[in-house]
């Protein structure tokens, strides 16, 4: 399984500035692909980095999309408007997306992403798009399987703490024979002195991907916001016996000099736990 970071941003798109430079580590919303199987895709959520992925993808030639969707804050939906297979015939794009509890009747991502793609917010409306789109809604502790041949994915979820509802996702295939995992935890407000449900999905994965957008200075104004700090993702990859943490969903007001120190100071503190940790960079590809 081959997974790579179009997106690391949290919230809203950062451009590089000399004021602010994200060459680094991303000025794109979150946007995941893993490749698996054969000639797989599975795309997690579509932040503005899926413009780019759409465009890389339409090059390849590639035909058919797998989604997976978090939630439906909008630096997880802004770049679907955007993502330029799904404007042409012949394309099959397939969403998964969370029924969360106490959601209104319908699928939330069908109707947000009709919603945030309509007059008066965007020229081109969603009936306009020519692709084959099928929504399909997830629950936590549901397992889904995505087949294709003698290849499979199995996915589980469970719900994070994060205003309005998130699904985590742990993903779990097979590279040359070899089972592998990742989890994948963006916005997400770890509680302070209990563990979450997170801690039991992602028991003993490879890679543990987890939303630390503040320092813990900010943080102390922040509490209730639904994001954490790359101290409390560490504790709780520990409790999960992870073996390794990346950290994503950057802040917007953090360059790349902020996110670079942020991250030295981290590995420093998470030395002691012997589980390898740094920061997702946009543009990163992890072989699984
Ligand atoms: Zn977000
Ligand atoms: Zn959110």
């Amino acid at each position: 399984m081959k997974l790579h970071f179009w997106g690391t941003r949290g919230s809203i798109p950062t451009p590089s500035t000399p004021a602010i430079p994200t060459h680094e580590f991303g000025g794109d919303t979150t946007c995941l692909s893993l490749a698996w199987g054969k000639d797989n895709l599975l795309v997690i959520d579509a932040g503005s980095g899926l413009r780019q992925a759409g465009l890389n993808w339409t090059q390849e030639g590639r035909r058919s999309f797998t989604f997976l969707f978090t939630h439906s804050h909008w630096d997880h939906l802004q770049g679907f408007p955007f993502f330029t297979p799904a404007f042409h015939e012949g394309i099959d794009i397939t969403i998964y997306s969370p029924r969360l509890p106490g959601a209104h009747a319908g699928n939330l991502i069908e109707r947000s992403l009709h919603a945030q793609q309509s007059e008066p917010f965007f020229p081109a409306g969603f009936p306009q798009l020519r692709a084959q789109i099928t929504f399909h809604e997830i629950q936590p502790d549901h397992e889904l399987k995505l087949a294709s041949g003698s290849d499979s994915l199995l996915i589980w979820a469970a719900a994070l703490s994060h205003p309005g509802g998130c699904l985590a996702y742990r993903i779990d295939g097979a590279t040359a024979g070899q089972k592998r995992s990742f989890v994948f935890a963006t916005d997400h407000e770890p509680p302070a002195s209990s563990l979450s449900p997170l801690t039991q999905l992602a028991q003993e994965t490879d890679l543990l991907i987890s939303d630390g957008q503040y320092t813990p200075t900010e943080y102390k104004n922040r509490t209730g916001w639904g994001h954490g700090t790359p101290e409390l993702c560490l504790r709780e990859a520990v409790a999960a016996r992870a073996r390794r943490l990346l950290i994503t969903h950057f802040d917007p007001t953090h360059s790349d000099s902020t996110l670079a120190s942020m991250e030295k100071e981290f590995q420093k503190s998470a030395h002691s736990s012997h589980i390898p940790v740094s920061f997702a960079r946009q543009g990163q590809t992890i072989n699984l």
